[in-house]
């Protein structure tokens, strides 16, 4: 019987019209396709993308140069140097993150007890030009200071579930 079954199928085509029909079912249903960039689709508050460095509503540096951040990289993508201010306190004199480097991980973030690295949503970014791929602290302060709304709105909604 399973034979002849076979045989019918076979000479009537089933699979190519099984595969058809499954052409038609989805012809008739809404795409999943966006037409990015005019399009976009919703992003995580956690999405881990171009790194940033914040300062407190007072405009001071939260960085501490602790370099924990640096120690936990499993890249090794940022380079810390610091020094002691006028006031005492410890302060980064170099801060860099390789962006060819990190893979980000997120462990800078995860890593730093002030909330001074973070990264940020924005992933729309690209280089031009050799060294472009180094973002230094002045880089990351202004990335920090342009986004702060966005990073402080994105850790609020980050803090409800930890
Ligand atoms: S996201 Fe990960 S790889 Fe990138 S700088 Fe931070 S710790 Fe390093
Ligand atoms: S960013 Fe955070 S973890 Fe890294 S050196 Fe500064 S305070 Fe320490």
């Amino acid at each position: 019987m399973s034979r002849i079954s076979s045989y019918i199928k076979t000479f009537v085509l089933w699979e190519l019209l099984k595969g058809l029909s499954l052409t038609l079912r989805q012809f008739f249903r809404k795409g999943v396709t966006i037409q990015y960039p005019e399009e976009k689709t919703p992003q995580s508050y956690r999405f881990r993308g171009l790194h940033a460095l914040r300062r407190y509503p007072n405009g001071e540096e939260r960085c501490i140069a602790c370099k924990l951040c640096e120690a936990v990289c499993p890249a090794l993508a940022i380079t810390i140097e610091s020094e002691v201010g006028e006031d005492g306190t410890r302060r980064t004199s170099r801060y860099d993150i390789d962006l060819f480097k990190c893979i980000y991980c997120g462990f800078c973030e995860e890593a730093c007890p002030v909330d001074a690295i973070v990264e940020t949503r924005i992933h729309e970014y690209h280089m031009e030009e050799p060294g472009e791929n180094i973002m230094t602290k002045d880089k990351l302060l202004a990335v920090g200071d342009k986004y702060e709304a966005m990073i402080s709105a994105d850790r609020a909604a980050d803090a409800k579930y930890r």
